[in-house]
């Protein structure tokens, strides 16, 4: 006679799945595949999928119910062959920010330096924008091209960032959305899930993450954003790609600029070896880990050498030009920037007080742009790509009364209140200097954390 072990009977239920993680219990391989794959297919439907994300928003997950939950994610679509390109193929992603223009700069940089960057980019989320937005307010160029000819042009010219393929980790499109408007982004085995199944699908050989820690990123303390950062590490090398992730200030707005057009303008201003100084810095330091694991320095100090070499004899803004070129987009705008999508009006918000600028709140800041017209209210709402705000001032730098604190550029007055009021909000005056933010706080890779103090 043969004994079966009633486990092997026993049937998943996504009720009982939701029981045992909400009791704090560990879901096993098998019933993560059981629920991602149900819920793609339309079997598992929404209230299941989402009672189950607030039960692992207050349980957690391990590292491996995490490794699994990725995989399973990576598993709902297709992996990307980059084969066909040759050399080490280095990706980057950013937890998301404000004002965070850092791939249109950083991905010349380090192109035209050798290293291949064939990137798949996205769109704004929440109050955060995107990369492919912001592409996109350069007149024609196309962000939705067909894996050949992706492919095509990085082997051509060594970069092209497109929007991904709608079967790149489609589990994680559809959870997103989700969690979105289920309270459930902030969870870092979620954040881990989504961020690295898109990379993992996206095929390149290592990745570089900019993990963002503050008020404007969705992990708001340093504590739990090198947590976020150590499991983002710990997964990809477990899955064969070397990770380095670089934990950075999003306390306040990156750059200057937050807004599509005025973002991209802001990123040609680097590439001309100007723009803003914490823009710049974010740029050299992803850069120059982006070209050690491609094999290009040995060393941060010599990789960043490099990069400011590209900057100041033009090839890193000849690289992007050329990215233009190959999708079909107007290279005169990226010439004269003056020819970029630009708002009707512009209205200079100044302060009542006199002190030093504390905080800059840079939630509130990509708020206060969204509403303005420069993200979406919901999936399917168009943005306006001229609109958005440029900070004349950052944490630290002094003000009197009457003087600029940001300029509001806007195509429709009906919103300007509104966005007027957040903003306003947005900064906290007071009477004592306060030091500049540190930009860089650590970086870690699979040897350990490294602290800055820069
Ligand atoms: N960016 C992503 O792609 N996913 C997250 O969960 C958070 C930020
Ligand atoms: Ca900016």
């Amino acid at each position: 006679m043969m004994f079966i072990k009633s486990e092997e009977f026993k049937i998943l239920r996504a009720i009982d799945l939701i029981i045992k993680k909400r009791n704090g219990n560990i879901l096993t391989e098998e019933e993560i595949k059981y629920f991602i794959k149900g819920y793609v297919s339309g079997e598992i439907p929404d209230y299941q999928m989402s009672a189950m994300l607030m039960a692992i928003y207050f349980e957690g997950m391990n590292i491996n119910e995490t490794k699994h939950l990725t995989l399973e994610m990576v598993k709902s679509g297709n992996i990307v062959d980059l084969k066909k390109i040759h050399g080490i193929k280095v990706d980057k992603h950013s937890t998301g920010g404000v004002g965070d223009t850092t791939t249109l700069a950083l991905a010349p940089m380090v192109a035209a330096l050798g290293v291949p960057v064939a990137k798949m980019s996205g769109r704004g989320l929440g109050h955060t924008g995107g990369t492919i937005d912001k592409l996109e307010s350069i007149e024609g160029y196309k962000t939705e091209l067909s894996l050949e000819r992706f492919i095509e042009i990085v082997k051509k010219i060594g970069i092209s960032v497109i929007n991904p393929t709608a079967n790149l980790a489609p589990a994680d499109k559809k959870i997103y959305a989700l969690r979105d408007v289920t309270g459930t982004i902030e969870s870092i085995p979620l954040i881990v899930g989504s961020i690295m199944s898109k990379k993992i699908a996206a095929g390149a050989d290592k990745i570089v993450l900019d993990v963002t820690t503050g008020s404007g990123a969705f992990m708001k303390n340093f504590d739990n954003s090198l947590r976020l950062a150590k499991i983002m590490v710990e997964i990809g090398t477990e899955l064969g790609k070397e990770t380095i992730a670089v934990i950075s200030n999003m306390e306040e707005p990156l750059g200057f600029a937050i807004g599509n057009s005025l973002e991209v303008k802001e990123a040609i201003d680097i590439l001309r070896n100007k723009g803003p100084e914490d823009l710049r810095r974010i740029c050299l330091v992803l850069g120059s880990y982006m070209l050690q694991l491609g094999g290009v320095c040995k060393t941060i100090k010599e990789g960043e050498k490099k990069l400011i070499s590209v900057l100041k004899n033009g090839l890193a803004f000849r690289k992007f030009k050329e990215m233009v070129q190959e999708h079909g987009g107007n290279v005169k705008m990226v010439e004269n920037t003056e020819l970029l999508p630009a708002a009707k009006h512009c209205m200079k918000l100044k302060g009542k007080e006199k002190g030093y600028i504390q905080k800059i709140d840079s939630r509130l800041v990509g708020q206060s742009a969204m509403i303005l017209g420069a993200g979406r209210e919901d999936k399917n709402s168009k943005i306006d790509l001229s609109v958005g705000i440029l900070l004349r001032k950052k944490v630290g730098d002094s003000i009197t009364t009457n003087e600029v604190l940001a300029e509001i550029y806007y195509n429709n007055a009906k919103k300007l209140e509104e966005a007027k009021k957040i903003l306003l909000s947005s900064f906290k005056i007071g009477e004592k200097k306060q030091e500049k933010l540190p930009l860089i706080l650590a970086a870690v890779d699979k040897d350990g954390i490294k602290m800055f103090n820069d």
